[in-house]
């Protein structure tokens, strides 16, 4: 039976200061899954104060032991993995096997790939007359979103925990529960008490109480490019450091020598995939004027291959959005395209009565698009793709940079070194060509305003360190 009464604090299982619980509902039929402690500012001070306390000895632990820790949290999440995917999918609505293959998988594969990365960094190094030191950082803050809940937990936590510092997790409320399976799988681990803390709770109090905590050195934070401002405002009262992965709006450019055969599928799997939210979701398609009418024929051939449905349905391909609020904000987005004159090629606000209540949107696609429409600009999380036409590739790559974002990019054209070319003018931290796959070994974050600081790989372990130059002469 999954404990999610308490807080974990200091390896401890602690009541909340806060009399409240915080329901967690299923968006497929909006029956309750399960509910955690609401939270208050005196148990982040709690959390901080037993992470504070771990923090000398873990920092001073061999990063072997630390490694091995993480080994062991890796092995209690594979022991539970079918556990923990299929509260996924009713805390957060995605279907099983995308929850089996992704939400745990993805988790697993970044733990896994701790080891390495650390090994590939110099924790010393001579640099002119000066040795220069990486040493743990201190208290790192981590604060989650819903859409990847365990995923961006081991995101943050992995490499806080294998660079030596302790952490307070504060997972969001809309889909908390498998932290609370972590912090089980953290105790069973053995890890020191106050290695890792669990606190859950909405942004007010508890996050706000963490981003702007003086016991707190750093905070890192996923989620909405509006929270993270805020986040990066509190934290700066007292000079914290703040890694922020925050949202995206991202081009996918298919040049005018593309197979659309292969292009196009591969574009709506990437814009639909976990029903449109993921942060690196391509949900700008740029394509040549001139193929337009190809594009959408392909899209209307493939669109019945994105079935919504069930999360816990063998076939489903999208699964309910996280919420009735967050489909509400989907709608009026569709709304908002229909109104500004966008062509409406597959999807729209209804969705089949057999459904019920859910909080589904069938899989959207608005063609002809201008790259001014509020549907062209603001970052949607949900089914919704924007086909945009343009004229030679100097202008698929103006339209591709102009936005405020810049987490990921994507381009497909039968010449490598065109797309190479293509590929380098784009203002994003993950450009990928053809169909290649995101690497968890490289670096992963965003430009402009969808970050700062980079996750994934050594570069994601090195935003956990302080940098120390010790004079070798005077
Ligand atoms: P959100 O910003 O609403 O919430 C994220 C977390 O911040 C939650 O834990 C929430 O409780 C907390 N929070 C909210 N207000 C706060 C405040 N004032 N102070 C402190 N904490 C606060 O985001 P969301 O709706 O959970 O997630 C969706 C967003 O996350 C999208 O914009 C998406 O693009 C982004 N995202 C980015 C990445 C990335 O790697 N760049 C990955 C996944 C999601």
């Amino acid at each position: 039976m999954l404990r999610q009464d308490a807080l974990y604090l200091g390896g401890e299982w602690i009541p909340s200061a806060a009399p409240g619980r915080i329901e967690v509902v299923n968006p497929a039929d909006g029956s309750v899954v399960g509910a955690v402690p609401a939270g208050a500012a005196s148990d982040v001070d709690a959390a901080v104060a037993a992470a504070r306390a771990a923090f000398p000895a873990w920092s001073h632990t061999d990063p072997t032991t630390r490694l091995d820790y993480l080994d062991r949290i890796h092995a209690g999440i594979t022991e539970r993995a079918e556990e923990i995917a299929a509260l996924i999918s009713r805390e957060m609505g995605s279907p099983l096997w995308f929850s089996r293959a992704t939400q745990v998988g993805s988790s697993l594969a970044v733990l896994a790939s701790m080891r390495s990365s650390f090994e590939a960094i110099p924790l010393e190094e001579e640099i002119g007359s000066a040795v220069v030191v990486r040493e743990p950082l201190g208290v790192v803050g981590c604060i989650t979103p819903w859409n990847y809940p365990l995923f961006q937990i081991t995101l943050k936590i992995g490499p806080a925990l294998a660079a030596g510092c302790t952490v307070v997790v504060k997972p969001s409320e809309l889909a908390p529960l498998s932290a609370f399976v972590l912090a089980e799988i953290v105790d069973a681990a053995g890890l020191p008490p106050g290695v890792v803390n669990l606190v859950s709770g909405t942004g007010a109090p508890v996050g706000e109480a963490l981003a702007g905590h003086p016991g707190i050195d750093m905070v890192s934070f996923t989620g909405s490019t509006r929270t993270g401002s805020r986040i990066a405002a509190l934290a700066s009262q007292t000079i914290k450091r703040v890694a922020l992965e925050l949202g995206g709006k991202s081009p996918f450019l298919i040049l005018d020598d593309a197979d659309l055969t292969k292009a196009v599928p591969h574009g709506l799997g990437k814009c639909f995939g976990n029903s449109g939210q993921t942060c690196v979701a391509l949900t700008r398609m740029l394509v040549p004027r001139a193929r337009l009418g190809e594009v959408e024929e392909q899209i209307a051939e493939r669109i019945a291959e994105f079935p919504i449905g069930d999360p816990l349905a063998e076939g489903t391909r999208l699964g309910p959005l996280v919420s009735q609020e967050q489909r509400a904000k989907v709608i009026k987005y569709i709304q908002s395209g229909v109104a500004d004159g966008a062509r409406l090629l597959a999807g729209g606000a209804d969705v089949p009565p057999e459904l019920g209540q859910g909080a589904y949107v069938a899989p959207t696609v608005f063609t002809d698009v201008k790259p001014d429409m509020r549907i062209a600009r603001e970052e949607i999380f949900g089914p919704v793709l924007c086909v945009i036409p343009f004229e030679d590739d100097e202008d698929a790559i103006r339209i591709a940079n102009d936005t405020t974002y810049g987490l990921s990019a994507a381009v497909w054209s039968s010449d490598p070194a065109r797309a190479d070319r293509v590929a380098r003018e784009l203002r994003a931290g993950s450009v990928f060509v053809n169909n290649a796959q995101m690497d968890l070994l490289a670096p992963f974050g965003g430009y402009r305003q969808s970050g700062i600081g980079r996750e994934m790989g050594r570069y994601g372990i090195e935003e956990f360190f302080e940098l120390k130059t010790l004079r070798s002469r005077a």
